[in-house]
């Protein structure tokens, strides 16, 4: 056993994580010497010493890293000892481009926790304890490089004690820019229901406000968030009104798992998900599926553990759940701004937590369901950005603009993309900005400059209009990518697919290529064409944007169109739609998926006005028992287009609910009958073009009683089945499919093989 060298690369999201200490702290472990430094897409290791323990070292060293850390590769040479000495940080890689990347804001660890209720420690009960395994990052960064100075931690001056630590390699706050403690950090202060300041402790006075059943705003890492007691439905239906927010439903903040463990089932693998670093509001299903109404309408709620070390004092002190939402006013921001929340949120709270460490970014909680041990996200935001997606392939550089409703957007550079938190609904002028804004901070923060600029088809989204006057700006090249299209490529880029594949792709509504709105399709291609080979019968949606609020009017003309009479179920309501329908009046035509769940789930009774998008499918999944039932499906050739003729299925739907069979067995039903549907779809897709390969993606696919059927259903028919698990299947992971389709050269729409149908036709 002689003496050797090792020289490793580590890839990954590595720095800003402690990571090149704990390096330092294996090397002495294991009695090596050698140095560290951070390059352009992770750490370069060199370790020399024994052999046997510089192979243990490297054993166990992706078992044992930061709790904060991903390592996506790990790979080394062995070479001849150089006779190195010591261990020592290195001086970053000057090679190449500026490529540090922040690290997501991290739930106070652990190890900080312990410290946070130990009498004896000098942070015990400071809420702004952190270290290099936890705390906030994204959302308190000004500018790169990521020092203190170009944080919102700027104003405090570390005292003697904070500043040893940062600079002691073997302390846990070695480098941990936040790093603070009562006597040189931030403080908390507590305002009353009209702003002004109260003196003494400003937690018991928070405490006390809750306790009492007021209504409290508290300021956490990515805005501010309003918490009142869960055990109270009186109160939360005055939050409710009060935040004017009509049925969505609230997330609920417990002490610790087994707190959550009191309202809702928790797995290993959910409670895993709701410990990690990003503490996600993850969505559980109630103990009883009739419990806290006021909270959500369905069988879930969500839940997160308190992932600040405020929290953890509040729900500590205080009861150990708390309705936690995001402090805005109806579609607006999150609220992040001490003086504006303190007057947006007058007459809505009645008191108010604040402290004087500064919110730079806007980052609200990330929502997700676990599946297959995996995050399922419903909203990626908090604990995730700005983590980039690492591809498979390198890109160019280029901006993705996203949608417009769930708008993200997705820079990339090499092998990283960057795709922004959520960033909300586009229509409201406020949050424009705030898009506006944020891509220019990501621009600047990690010195990102697009050479490309891609967006949806649609010519209205204010994504679009924002692409098109910056590439007039700019003189940027702009590629418009088919809004189905990219969601597809985004669940082939997020696994790393090439190739050609078939894309059944369900949401609510995109833009398709020939005008028309589309949103139940089947695409087969790749990145860089494709052709639509299955969708759904066009759904008449009268009145256009209102059947969208009122589903009832859809509901309304899936009657009608299967012939059946809608005034036993709709009344006198029913003939204006009738006469709208007859005359064709304001009655655009959609295949969207959405619109087909929206209908059903109004002619079940279950939802006639939504009162925000989706809200029938939410509720359809929600009604839904395991059941067997399946309803008839037929299908119509439109020329070489399969298109699902969903009016058998909607007579039988109709009928059966008249003869009193359970709405809970019919919302199965119906979605099995979807899964048949899609199972015949790919089958026939799969014999004309030999594609054996599935992605699933869109809004629809939100739908865990889909996803935990229909994989499993095609993979009985022969096909391999990808869906996401790193970005959404909404359209907020849309920006990442138009990046990764722009990347691939752009697209190139075949519509259908209509050709040679018509060929056929004219011979
Ligand atoms: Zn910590
Ligand atoms: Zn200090
Ligand atoms: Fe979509």
């Amino acid at each position: 056993m002689g003496i050797i060298r090792a020289a490793v690369h580590i890839n990954g999201i590595v720095q800003g994580v402690g990571f090149r200490p704990f390096l330092h702290r294996c090397a002495e472990r294991y009695s090596l010497a050698g140095w560290a430094r951070n390059t352009v897409d992770g750490v370069e290791l060199a370790l020399e010493g024994e052999e046997d323990a510089l192979r243990a070292c490297l054993a166990a060293l992706p078992a044992a890293a930061p709790r904060a850390a991903l390592i996506e590769s790990m790979d080394w040479d062995i070479l001849p000892a150089e006779g190195l000495s010591g261990f020592h940080i290195a001086a970053s890689d000057p090679g190449g481009v500026r490529s540090t990347l922040i690290s997501p804001d991290i739930a106070i660890c652990p190890d900080c926790k312990r410290e946070l209720f130990t009498p004896s420690d000098r942070r015990f009960r400071y809420p702004f304890i952190n270290c290099t395994n936890c705390g906030p990052r994204f959302t308190i960064i000004r500018a790169l490089p990521y020092d203190r100075p170009a944080t919102t931690m700027a104003p405090f001056q570390m005292c003697p004690k904070c500043a040893a630590e940062y600079a002691d390699i073997r302390d846990r706050r070695y480098h941990a820019q936040p790093n603070c403690c009562p006597a040189c950090g931030p403080q908390l202060r507590f305002y009353d229901a009209d702003g002004q300041a109260l003196p003494g402790d400003a937690l018991k006075s928070a405490v006390s406000c809750l306790t009492h059943g007021g209504i409290l705003a508290v300021k956490g890492l990515g805005g501010i968030h309003l918490a009142c007691r869960i055990d109270d439905p009186a109160l939360i239906d005055t939050l409710r009104a009060r935040k004017k927010r009509d049925e969505k439903p609230f997330a609920v903040m417990c002490a610790s798992v087994e707190a959550a463990r009191r309202l809702c089932g928790v797995s290993a693998e959910e409670s895993a998900m709701l410990e990690s670093p990003a503490h996600p509001i993850v969505l559980l299903t109630k103990k009883d599926p009739d419990a806290y109404p006021a909270l959500s309408r369905t069988r879930e709620l969500g839940v997160m553990l308190p992932y600040t070390p405020l929290h953890c004092l509040l729900l500590s002190d205080g009861p150990d759940a708390l309705v936690m939402t995001s402090a805005n006013l109806s579609d607006l921001p999150i609220l992040s701004d001490n003086a504006e929340a303190l007057r947006a949120l007058k007459g809505i709270a009645d008191g108010f937590l604040l402290h004087d460490r500064a919110i730079e970014t806007r980052c609200d909680d990330s929502l997700l369901r676990v599946l297959e041990g995996r995050p399922y996200f419903i909203r990626r935001s908090r604990g995730y950005a700005p983590a980039p997606l690492v591809l498979k392939e390198a890109q160019p550089s280029l901006l993705a603009c996203g949608a417009e409703q769930k708008a993200s957007f997705c820079l990339t550079r090499a092998r990283h993309a960057f795709l922004s938190q959520h960033i909300g609904d586009l229509k409201n002028f406020e949050t424009l900005s705030f898009y506006e804004r944020q891509i220019a901070h990501f621009e600047a923060l990690f010195d990102l400059r697009p050479e490309t600029l891609v967006c949806d088809l649609h010519p209205d989204y204010l994504s679009t209009r924002y692409a098109e006057e910056r590439s007039a700006r700019d003189s940027l090249p702009l590629l418009r990518v088919q809004h189905h299209h990219a969601h597809m490529a985004s669940c082939m880029a997020e696994n790393g697919l090439s190739g050609d594949l078939i894309g059944l792709i369900w949401d609510g509504t995109g833009f398709g290529p020939d005008g028309s709105t589309w949103g139940g399709e089947l695409l087969c291609g790749g990145y860089t064409r494709f052709e639509r080979r299955g969708s759904l019968l066009p759904i008449p949606l009268p009145g256009g944007d209102r059947a969208v609020k009122e589903p009832w009017r859809i509901g309304t003309a899936l009657l009608l169109s299967a012939r059946l009479d809608p005034a036993e179920r709709y009344g006198a309501e029913a003939e204006r739609v009738r006469t709208l329908l007859s005359l064709g009046l304001n009655c655009p035509q959609s295949s969207g998926m959405g619109r087909l769940f929206d209908g059903a789930a109004s002619i079940l009774g279950l939802c006639d006005h939504a009162s925000y998008e989706g809200q029938g499918a939410v509720l359809l999944e929600a009604a839904a028992i395991d059941s067997p039932r399946a309803l008839p499906l037929a299908w119509i050739d439109d020329g070489g287009l399969r298109r699902f003729d969903w009016r058998p299925m909607i007579r039988a739907l109709y009928s059966d609910k008249t003869a009193g069979v359970p709405t809970g067995e019919l919302a199965a039903a119906f979605m099995n009958t979807l899964i048949v549907m899609a199972g015949e779809l790919c089958v026939s897709a799969r014999k004309a073009t030999g594609l054996d390969r599935v992605v699933l993606s869109g809004g629809s696919f939100q739908n865990l009683y889909l996803m935990q059927r229909l994989p499993e259903h095609l993979k009985k028919l022969g096909f391999g089945v990808w869906h996401h698990s790193r970005v959404s299947a909404n359209d907020s992971g849309l920006s990442l499919g138009q990046s990764a389709i722009a990347a691939h050269g752009g697209e190139i729409y075949v519509p259908c093989s209509t050709s040679e149908t018509d060929e056929d036709r004219r011979q």
